[in-house]
């Protein structure tokens, strides 16, 4: 796929397009033509014939993109993919697209209507279609050809496309299968999406059932006497839901498209009692005349207020209609519940539990379950694992309805709803009576594309080949191996730094290759773990940190020169001695969503795993072939006046300041546009690709006969560099950008850059710089200015700039 059209330049439109682009598409964003000229155009002359008015809706979407938080562009080229254009003018550029998406109002008529105008136009090839949240796609299709229905079906994303993994994918009973595995293939691979395939029914199946379970919950709060920060305490994580759970969600969303979204599932559900569900409770119809729409609006559930410089949020009281401080029951399930580590522990506490928050979790998940099962036929086809899979990714739940069945126990909660009077299905009967704990059997992948099961379901089969409490070495099947991080909060200790050594000895032994991966947190590696540094330092024992860290440059050391591939694999954040990870590994197989970054300044220190050293090594290699520079390598000095004689301070410098100033990814595009992927590294668009595509890189180095990188000398910037970027530390100093401290760390991180206090050209080899890397740091941990950074960045979170 290389051209797109996308029609309708709003909330969706635009980021959808915003994503194609990501993904390398090009696409052309229309809208319709403005009535009239604003006042703004009209005051700089512009008329109805004029393009910025013609185009303003597509322009605007376009720009809204550049602002919108968090951002849907991977970097700014992605908008330079972008065309905005108007249905009026444009649309003939339909006939160059190999993908029309359709994403304007919400309305059946003007998606019939536009319809109308590209079928005839369109490519006879290309795929169409709607993303409509809930309008019947036969429906939209009604009246258009055969060649048309047969290549035309809804594909619904999530807000924000970027971000949400779900993307409902919904033939009609015309559709061509060959066209839905195009659009699932072009899902997967190229956008990175999770894929399920919904029926032509109501609101599909994530809103679906979704909203149906927000609606029995604000049922079940009334029925409970609870109030709404009570609701949100039992509906957030301690049941698998975001932080956000049922109010704080309804203030993000906006109590408007709320309505709009049950109305429009109401009006077109034909049974009276599922229609009731629906319904929206009166307060929040009189909470919308008021205009207390949520976020949006400044005030919904929840309002925020400030107080002697303290944040706080004061909650609606449905009784009063006023705002008063928040008064969460307490209860001891959901004490009790909370302590535990399992989402199943967590579910099984709670829902059983003889008191009212036990009550009301076991009305609100037995509802969601039997309305699950009963329309799993309708709406899913009968594929229970695809319902799952939409609340997961739709909605961000950590287990969908039949998961949490599995969780509570089959059998026993279908016992407790036959005692309570309920209809369980017939099948789900059958499936106890055969003493089944649950209702399918997961499948090892979400897609067949991607081969390589997740490392946990792969440690659940015995292919666990050694493990510690820091990381998991486990067979990935053809013969390549796979360590896995999962050390405490992410970090660097003695237990991955053992494990990154043992794996380089086994791997070299016994494997084709090594995977390096962090599949059970949203991060790859947040960096080493500042609170064993910090209390060594503050113990005063030094050997140990430089042990630690002598360590750690010999195990990535190790990676880098093992005889055997080695391809990170990082999804997330891969920060300080995570970025230094990648940075020694043969290749990268990046996630999309890679947060990478040198950021150790921010921790009072510098990069000294081999950050410093790689990313000196990566500005040196950018120095085009051919040139030569410094004494030594036959500069001006040494007398050889044929060569093209270079300045390496440039390339120097930029690396300096990547380091100096913490930069960080915010995707591996731009990862890449800092130096931390060079062009041979691959990126995978979703996160359930990356562990197959790295075990393929492995695979592709190996048969075509891998070696290591050769151990070069590396000739050092020397003291004529370090002079250029020390000036420029004292400007930053000068002009109050940089604090004394700050100038302190960039000085030791200029010395280490530029090779120690060497003449330029002179060669040395890479253990000359992890020498200074390691002395630089032990004397920064030294001070106490940089053990205050340590401490607020543990305590906080966020690096302090003193
Ligand atoms: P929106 O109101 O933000 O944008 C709609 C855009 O379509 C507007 O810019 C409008 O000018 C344009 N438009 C209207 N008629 C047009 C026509 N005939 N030709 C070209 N452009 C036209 O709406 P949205 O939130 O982006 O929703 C778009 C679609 O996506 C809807 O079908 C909606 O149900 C669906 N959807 C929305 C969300 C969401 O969270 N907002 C999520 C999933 C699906």
């Amino acid at each position: 796929m290389k051209r797109a059209v996308v029609l309708g330049a709003g909330v969706m439109g635009a980021q959808i397009a915003a994503h194609l682009a990501n993904a390398g598409v090009e696409v052309d964003l229309l809208d319709i033509v403005p009535a009239a000229p604003s006042p703004e155009e009209a005051a700089r002359g512009l008329t109805l014939a004029d393009r910025p008015v013609r185009d303003r809706f597509a322009l605007g979407g376009l720009e809204r993109l550049r602002t919108l938080k968090p951002s849907p562009v991977f970097s700014a080229a992605s908008l330079e993919r972008i065309h905005p254009g108007n249905v009026e003018d444009d649309l003939e550029r339909v006939r160059l697209a190999d993908w029309v998406i359709e994403a304007i109002v919400e309305q059946l008529e003007p998606k019939r209507q536009l319809w109308e105008r590209v079928e005839p136009l369109a490519a006879p090839e290309a795929v169409l279609s709607s993303n409509t949240s809930g309008l019947s796609l036969a429906a939209i299709a009604r009246g258009r050809g055969d060649g048309f229905r047969r290549r035309f079906l809804g594909t619904h994303f999530f807000n924000p496309p970027r971000y949400m993994k779900l993307l409902e994918v919904i033939p009609t009973a015309e559709t061509d299968p060959a066209v839905v595995e195009t659009v699932r293939a072009w899902g997967e691979r190229l956008l990175g999406k999770g894929i399920v395939v919904a029926r032509d029914t109501p609101n599909f199946i994530g809103n679906r059932i979704g909203v149906y379970a927000l609606h029995v919950t604000l049922q079940a709060m009334e029925q409970f006497g609870l109030n709404p920060e009570t609701v949100d305490a039992l509906t957030g994580p301690v049941v698998g839901h975001p932080k956000s759970a049922t109010f704080r969600t309804l203030d993000v969303v906006g109590l408007d498209t709320m309505v709009l979204v049950a109305d429009n599932i109401r009006e077109k559900l034909e049974d009276p009692a599922e229609r009731a569900v629906f319904e929206v409770p009166g307060y929040v119809r009189e909470m919308i005349r008021r205009g207390w729409l949520g976020q949006k609006s400044g005030q919904g559930f929840y309002k925020r207020v400030e107080a002697g410089g303290r944040r706080d949020y004061l909650v609606l009281d449905l009784a009063t209609f006023e705002y008063r401080p928040q008064e969460v029951a307490r209860f001891p399930s959901l004490e009790s519940a909370r302590r535990q580590a399992e989402l199943g522990e967590r579910l099984r506490t709670l829902a059983y539990a003889d008191d009212a928050a036990g009550r009301f979790t076991w009305t609100v998940l037995k509802r969601l379950l039997l309305y699950a099962a009963a329309k799993a036929e309708e709406i899913a086809g009968g594929d229970l694992e695809a319902i799952d899979r939409a609340l997961r990714w739709g909605f961000n739940w950590e287990a969908g309805p039949f998961e949490i069945w599995a969780e509570l126990g089959l059998a026993r909660s279908v016992a407790r709803m036959r005692e309570e009077g309920e209809a369980v299905p017939d099948w789900v009967l059958a499936a106890v009576e055969r003493g089944e704990e649950r209702l399918y059997a997961p499948s090892p992948t979400p897609s067949e594309r991607y081969p390589v099961a997740p490392v946990l379901w792969l440690e659940r089969q015995g292919r666990t080949i050694w493990e510690n409490p820091g990381a998991t070495l486990v067979d990935l099947g053809e013969e390549v191996a796979a360590l896995e991080f999962h050390a405490p909060k992410d970090a660097i200790g003695p237990d991955l730094i053992e494990a990154l050594h043992r794996a380089a000895r086994e791997v070299e032994r016994n494997w084709r290759g090594l995977v390096l991966v962090n599949e059970r947190s949203e991060n790859f590696c947040v960096g080493a773990n500042l609170a064993l540094i910090l209390m060594a330092a503050e113990s005063g024992d030094w050997a140990s940190i430089e042990q630690m860290v002598d360590a750690f440059q010999q195990a990535n050391m190790e990676l880098k020169y093992l005889h055997r591939p080695v391809v990170a694999a990082p999804w997330g954040m891969a920060l300080g001695g995570g970025a230094e990870i990648c940075l020694h590994a043969d290749r990268v197989q990046a996630g999309a969503e890679l947060y990478v970054g040198q950021v150790e300044a921010g921790a009072g220190v510098i990069p000294a795993g081999g950050g410093t050293k790689e990313l000196l090594l990566r500005a040196l290699a950018r120095i085009p072939a051919g040139a030569s520079w410094g004494p030594i390598a036959g500069g001006p000095s040494a007398g050889s006046g044929a060569m093209a004689v270079f300045d390496p301070a440039p390339f120097v410098a930029r690396a300096f300041e990547t380091i100096a100033t913490a930069k960080v990814s915010t995707s591996a595009v731009e990862a890449r546009e800092l130096g931390f992927l060079r062009e041979c590294d691959g990126v995978s668009m979703g996160r359930d690709a990356l562990l197959s595509d790295a075990r393929e890189q492995v695979l592709l180095l190996d048969r075509l006969g891998y070696r290591p990188p050769e151990r070069r000398p590396v000739p050092v910037p020397g003291r004529e560099v370090r002079a250029v970027l020390d000036v420029a530390v004292d400007y930053l100093v000068r002009s109050r950008q940089a604090s004394e401290h700050d100038a302190r760390i960039a000085r030791a991180l200029a010395r280490v850059i530029t090779g120690g206090d060497l003449p330029q050209g002179t060669p040395v080899d890479e253990q000359h710089l992890l020498d200074l890397e390691r002395e630089a740091f032990l004397s920064l941990v030294g001070e106490p200015k940089t053990r205050e950074r340590m401490q607020h960045l543990l305590e906080t979170g966020r690096p302090l700039r003193n």
